[in-house]
């Protein structure tokens, strides 16, 4: 299946990388995830990356114009395959953006995913949840260990706890989704396009609910 263009949306510890890396290996989508791409950018210690670290070690989001800014790059060239976009957007201005991108690129979305996840699921998640440092596959110490502890089972990478997912951190970032992100399930209920799903089982369950969204979205 070609050209799917999907938005995942939901609260951090949701499982929205998770997904997108799930989505990439069974259809092969062009997965835009702008939480890699500016932890990637921190630690190249590129301008981007030096706007952006303050904001997101507290758990704040980065101003809209450098993340609208990252995504338009991204965005030229992949569209054409289909893409999911993990992680963004996440405010009102970052939605009206992507609508403005999408239609310069004579494009549109066919899906918004919405994974929904209670709180203290979400709290338990992120708080167990080690990455890797060198590929950004995303594991958790109970539901998801890798096979050997500490290292990435696709790339072999050290896995380590990221420092926004600290308590006093999750919490901000909880609060950042609520005041700023929220409102975007109603913008995109709007619009035709939301698909909420309980996400609050494993992966395997949750990523059943989406290839069934994806097949009914797919223009095959
Ligand atoms: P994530 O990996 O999606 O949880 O993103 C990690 C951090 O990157 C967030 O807490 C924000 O500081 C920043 N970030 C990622 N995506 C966005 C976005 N679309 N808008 C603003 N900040 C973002």
């Amino acid at each position: 299946m070609g050209g799917v263009n999907l938005v995942i949306l939901g609260p951090p510890g949701a499982g929205k990388g998770t997904m997108a890396g799930m989505i990439h290996n069974r259809y092969g989508l062009a997965v835009l995830s702008t939480g890699d791409m500016l932890r990637d950018a921190v630690k190249k210690g590129t301008e981007l990356g030096k706007k952006a670290s303050g904001y997101m070690d507290k758990g704040e989001l980065v101003p809209d114009d450098v993340v609208v800014g990252i995504v338009r790059e991204s965005l030229e060239g992949t569209a054409d395959g289909g893409f999911v976009l993990d992680g963004f957007p996440r405010t009102r201005a970052q939605a009206e953006s992507l609508d403005t991108m999408l239609e310069n690129e004579d494009t549109r979305l066919d899906a918004v995913i919405n994974l929904e996840v209670p709180r203290e699921v979400l709290i338990q998640r992120l708080s167990r949840r080690r990455q890797c440092s060198e590929c950004g596959k995303i594991y958790h110490l109970d539901n998801m260990p890798p096979a050997r502890e500490g290292v990435c089972d696709s790339c072999g990478g050290k896995l380590y706890q990221r420092n926004d997912d600290k308590p006093r951190t999750i919490e901000v970032r909880l609060k950042e989704y609520r005041d700023n992100t929220l409102e975007l399930v109603d913008y995109y209920r709007k619009k035709g396009l939301l698909k909420s799903v309980d996400a609050s089982g494993n992966a395997d369950a949750t990523f059943a609910l989406l290839e069934e969204i994806i097949s009914s979205v797919g223009h095959e």
